[in-house]
């Protein structure tokens, strides 16, 4: 006699070591709500306030952990529109520049 039981796979009991990029990329409300806090609802580079994004400054898969507020900025977008601070930070050489600096200086802003 043949019976069916149930016999589910088992769920993975491990935890990932390290998280994916999605989820390092991830940009939690908290997060989101510190950066608007911060730029006043300003475009951090230009004060525009035109179709702010939360723009990352740091490619996703550098980051260490968890995307923090000092990670990103207000920009104004959005990054698919030429022009837009977003789409410099994103797609140009002297806007990453422009971005790591950035970063640099709210990391050493934590530190006083
Ligand atoms: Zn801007």
């Amino acid at each position: 006699m043949i019976q069916f039981g149930f016999n589910p796979a088992p769920k993975p009991s491990y935890r990932r070591r390290k998280p994916t990029t999605k989820m390092r990329g991830r940009i939690s409300s908290e997060v989101y709500n510190k950066a608007m806090v911060r730029s006043g609802g300003r475009c951090e580079r230009c004060g525009s306030v035109e179709g702010l994004q939360c723009a990352h400054l740091i490619r996703r898969w550098k980051i260490d952990g968890e995307t923090t507020v000092n990670d990103v900025a207000m920009l104004c977008g959005p990054s698919v529109n030429s022009g837009t601070c977003h789409n410099w930070i994103d797609y140009t050489a002297a806007g990453r520049e422009w971005a790591a600096e950035f970063r640099q200086q709210l990391y050493d802003q934590d530190k006083e």
